[in-house]
């Protein structure tokens, strides 16, 4: 699937990524319509805060469907 992740100081990419499943018994696997990018994001974005990795997928705030549950 393809997904924004964080590339660096101020670089955002549209990526390939693996496709999500449900790997424990309390996941869910949502199917994402839209996102929002706040400034949680930002921090990281402008490096005002540390600890995102390379390649991390952006944007919280999600609305979607869900597709996959685990059995609990
Ligand atoms: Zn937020």
């Amino acid at each position: 699937m393809l997904a924004l992740t964080f590339s660096g100081r101020q670089q955002i990419s549209l990526s390939r990524v693996p496709t999500p499943k449900v790997v424990h018994p309390g996941d869910v696997v949502v199917e994402v319509t839209l996102a929002g990018i706040c400034g949680s994001d930002l921090h990281p974005f402008h490096e005002r805060e540390n600890g995102i990795a390379k390649g991390c997928i952006t944007g919280h705030e999600f609305v979607g469907h869900v597709v996959s549950v685990g059995s609990q």
